[in-house]
This record gives C-alpha cells, structure tokens and sequence, in this order.
C-alpha cells in the first residue's frame, strides 16, 4: 500500500492524510477524505494543481450543506478553500466574495450596511463558491440574479474569468466545467433605507423555520423540483412523509428533506433516496433527479498510486 502524501507537492497550507469528513458535513455522515488539503491561498493552490499528477482526483468541499459522503469516504484529494478565501471587500453596491465565504455571512454583512438584494442568501448555509455551482436560491430569487462575473481555476492550475451570462445559471444548475475551482465572485446589490434590509431578512429566515425541519442532520431538499411540479408534493403522494430506512427518515415537516436522525449511515441515506424515486417513479412515471450531491465511494478503497500514477489514468468523484 502506498501514502498518497508522497505523491504530492509540498504546499504552505494544511495537508493531512486520512481525515474524517463526517463532522465537515451537514449530513454528519461519511467516510474519510484520503488526503485534505486546506491551501494556505490562491497561490498555494495554484502551485498544488499545476504539480501534482494529472491522475489524482480531487474533490472540492464547501460547507459541505448540499452534499452525501458515502461511507467508503472519497479517494484522491478533497480541497477546502479555508479562512483566506473568505474575504469580502466592498465597492459602492458590489461585492467581491471569497469563494469560501459562507453567503449567510455575506448576506448579513451587506444587510448591515443597508445594501439589499441577498437577503434570500441569509437562509441558506453554503459558501459562495458552492452556492454559484448549485445556482442556489429561493424566495424566487437564485444566485444568476446577483451574479456579475466569477474566478476560477481548474485543475491543471489555469486561470479562468467568466461573466455570469457564460456560467449556465440555470434550476440548481450551472455549466461550470467539473474541474473548476471558484476562488472569487463579484456581486451586485442595491440601496435600501437604513434598517430594512435586516428587517426583511428576519421575515425570510422565519417564513424559512416555519416549512423547514430546523436543528437537524440535512443537506436540505434531497431532489430537484421536476418541471411544473414539487417535490415535496410528489414524496407526500406516494405516502413517504415521515417514512424511515435503516437509521434515516424522510421529514414529516418537508418530505423533500432527508433526515439523520439516529446515526445513520451515508448508505442509510442513499437508499432512502432510491427508494423514493423507485415510487415516485412507478406511481407518477417522473423520474426525481438527485439535487444531493453524491461524493466518494460505498466502501474503502485503497489505491496503488505508484501503479496509477505511472499509468497516467484519470478518476473522477461526485455523481
Ligand atoms: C437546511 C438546508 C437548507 C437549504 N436550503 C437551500 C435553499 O433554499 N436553496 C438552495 O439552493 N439550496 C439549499 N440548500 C443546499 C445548499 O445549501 C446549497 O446547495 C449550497 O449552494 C451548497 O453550498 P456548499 O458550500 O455547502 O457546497 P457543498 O455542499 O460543500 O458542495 C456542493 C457542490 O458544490 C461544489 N463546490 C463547493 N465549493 C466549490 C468551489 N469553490 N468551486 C467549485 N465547486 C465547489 C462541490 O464539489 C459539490 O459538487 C440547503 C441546505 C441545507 C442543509
């Protein structure tokens, strides 16, 4: 058995081998990363994409609010963009925010200083770099409405600046390339009078716990809102509200949330999920599409990385 650690470029950041992921999650459940690197900067990982081999695969982690780590934990590198890339600097009613910075923070920031238009960000618990990913939103209102031009950089250490109209914002989608890492955002809002915008983001994160399990093991809605219709509507048709598998339960509150509510495992969860789109499936003929997103392996895997190094062969986590 090899350590990948002897396989990667030295780096001024946190690299660690065999790190626990389950408490890095909103799901708390999962197995381990096989190397976490938490980068010092960008340079730091700039540095580290353009050395290390082309055959390991690396994995971004964000708040870890919209994502399944399966069991068997995910192989290869999984990167955390730490406190650096959590800066906010402010330009009249644009914002430059890190891609690390959790948008609630954000939110909460501009609102302070009466600049309105990311009120709906305060009620959801990603960073920005995921956030734009996911086109995340709600209230009516999703990143695409905010968004004036992102950086990246892709895995080979390139760098990459894109306006908002060329990302593909689309329902908790975008057609950011799977080897990007966002690094920065630039943000518009506008001026509202002194105190408002605070008040109006009290209003959403209260409409929000009124419809939402609050205080519990989620990463939110399990799947996306087929075309016309809810999901939520779809999984209470079927008869699954409240229904449990293994140690995971659908919520009575909002049957389009996942719930582990008593140690479950990330298998618990998953099948949970392929249970109720096998239902929805055969009762409604919609097929749900997963908005969780799927990280890592259902079992430890233990690669040869001199073999695969030397081979040059490319993987890839995450469904
Ligand atoms: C209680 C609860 C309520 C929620 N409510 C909402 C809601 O109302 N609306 C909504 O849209 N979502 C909601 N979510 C889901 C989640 O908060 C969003 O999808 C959010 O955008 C995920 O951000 P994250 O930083 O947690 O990303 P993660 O969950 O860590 O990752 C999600 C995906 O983004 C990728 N990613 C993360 N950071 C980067 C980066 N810097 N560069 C490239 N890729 C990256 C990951 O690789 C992964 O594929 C909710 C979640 C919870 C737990």
């Amino acid at each position: 058995m090899t350590n990948l650690l002897e396989y990667l470029p030295p780096v001024r950041g946190k690299i660690e081998a065999h790190v626990p992921l389950q408490n890095m999650t909103y799901l708390h459940v999962g197995g381990d990363a096989e190397v976490f690197f938490e980068p010092a900067d960008s340079d730091d990982l700039i540095h580290f994409l353009r050395k290390h081999p082309a055959a390991v695969p690396i994995t971004v982690l964000g708040a870890g609010s919209n994502v399944l780590v399966r069991d068997g934990g995910i192989p290869g590198v999984v990167i955390h963009l730490g406190d650096w890339f959590k800066r906010i600097f402010k330009e009249g009613t644009t914002f430059e925010v890190g891609a690390g910075a959790l948008v609630a923070n954000f939110a909460e920031n501009a609102a302070q200083q009466d600049v309105s238009g990311f009120e709906f960000l305060s009620t959801i618990p990603g960073t920005m770099g995921g956030c734009i990913l996911m086109n995340a939103g709600c209230f009516g209102r999703s990143i695409k409405d905010i968004l004036l031009e992102m950086e990246a950089v892709d895995f080979q250490g390139r760098m990459h600046w894109m306006p908002a109209q060329k990302i593909g914002l689309t329902y908790r989608k975008s057609s950011i390339p799977n080897d990007w890492i966002i690094l920065r955002a630039w943000v518009c809002g506008s001026v509202l009078a002194s105190g408002l915008v605070l008040r109006c983001m009290a209003e959403l994160r209260a409409a929000r716990a009124a419809y939402q399990p609050t205080g519990c093991y989620t990463a939110g809605s399990a799947f996306k809102n087929p075309e016309g219709k809810n999901a939520w509507e779809l999984i209470s048709a079927v008869g699954l509200r409240g229904a449990r598998q293994g140690r995971a339960s659908i919520s009575e509150k909002h049957a389009n949330f996942l719930l582990n509510d008593d140690n479950a495992t990330a298998e618990d969860l998953e099948s949970l999920g392929e249970t109720i789109r096998n239902k929805v499936q055969q009762k409604t003929g919609i097929d749900l599409e997963w908005e969780i997103v799927r990280l890592g392996t259902r079992t430890p895997t233990v690669t040869d990385w001199a073999q695969v190094i030397g081979q040059g062969s490319i993987l890839r986590g995450g469904v």
